[in-house]
């Protein structure tokens, strides 16, 4: 092993800047060398290549989004898109592909090293959560900060109108985000895709909140628990409390990374140069109970992410 690749690749996060800084800086104090590769797999394909040095990577640590930028790439979904791509990184004799993204970076990584036995190790940079086998991933701390601070200031708002907030928060297919900042921000309720909801058990939970006193409410809803809208307008018609709508977007993605996100991303980084220079491949890098490991990347992509329960209903004992 003489000389790896970095990429990033799918949707950004924060914290992903860490991960590419540890990768670079690691190798090159193990004596490798280390290539760039711009626009994920797009630039693995198109040859948007550069050497990267020690100073290459000063001054991204703070910042959010990643300094290789990303992008999708539908060519690397067939088999000539990778076998450019392989014969691109042969050409510049390049032994080691390090992948931060998602799990459909994952899989292209999977595939290439599958088709091409080029070594690949992917490092998960996501905000979702949603990559199993791992308890968090790069950027998820990151954004659950964010919500957070957008709670607090809407709270402050609901607070002096009395009214109901429902927000609007990412996840399509795991409910990480809502769960983590609802409970930290105190939200009444949370709706995720994972545990199914009736939504007049929320108005009434609302209803008695308000008849116990309380001023003002906030329901998180993940992006794919339901239309915010629809909710909103039926909590509206079962309860007539005033129920304003908030959908947060793509702020949650941007953003310094906390330190945690940094940290993550610096010893999850370091983990693929050693993983790659101990000979492994097809290794997906994981923290597990505070550990940073190597995972069989079939195995983390054959499985499914699951919600933590208990921390589900321990937010709802909390949230009354
Ligand atoms: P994420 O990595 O954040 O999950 P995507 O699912 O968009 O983001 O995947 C990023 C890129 O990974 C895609 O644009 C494509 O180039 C590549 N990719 C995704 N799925 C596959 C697959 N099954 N085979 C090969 N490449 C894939």
């Amino acid at each position: 092993m003489k000389r790896i690749a970095v990429l990033t690749s799918g949707g950004d996060s924060p914290g992903m800047n860490s991960a590419v800084r540890a990768v670079v800086r690691k190798a090159l104090f193990m004596g490798l060398d280390v290539v760039g590769i711009e626009r994920g797999y797009v630039g693995l394909i198109q040859r948007e290549f550069r050497d990267m040095t020690l100073s290459s990577v000063g001054d991204i640590i703070q910042r959010g989004g990643t300094m290789l930028k990303t992008a999708r790439c539908k060519e690397f979904e067939t088999l000539e898109g990778r076998a450019q791509a392989a014969s691109n990184m042969r050409n510049l004799e390049i032994d080691g592909l390090v992948v931060v993204g998602g799990d459909g970076s994952f899989r292209g990584a999977q595939a290439l090293t599958r088709e091409h036995h080029i070594p690949t190790i992917g490092i998960p940079g996501t905000i979702d959560n949603d990559i199993p086998c791992t308890d968090s991933t790069i950027g998820f701390d990151t954004c659950v900060n964010t919500v957070l601070d957008a709670i607090n200031k809407i709270r402050d708002t609901a607070t002096s109108h009395e009214r109901t907030f429902i927000i609007e928060v990412m996840g399509r297919r795991t409910g990480y985000i809502a769960l983590e900042a609802g409970l930290a921000g105190g939200a009444e309720s949370m709706l995720i895709p994972e545990v199914p909801y009736q939504i007049d058990e929320v108005a009434d939970k609302l209803q008695k909140g308000m008849e116990r006193g309380k001023r003002h409410s906030i329901i998180l809803v993940a992006e794919g628990a339901g239309d915010v809208i629809e909710i909103g307008k039926h909590l509206n018609a079962r309860t007539g409390l005033d129920v304003r709508v908030t959908i947060l977007g793509h702020l949650q993605r941007g953003g310094s990374p906390t330190a945690f996100d940094r940290v993550l991303g610096a010893r999850m980084g370091s983990k693929a140069v050693d993983l790659l220079l101990a000979g492994e491949t097809a290794r997906v890098v994981a923290i597990k109970n505070g550990e940073i490991i190597g995972m069989d990347i079939d195995y983390v992509l054959s499985q499914t992410k699951t919600i933590d329960m208990d921390l589900y209903v321990l937010a709802n004992i909390l949230s009354k």
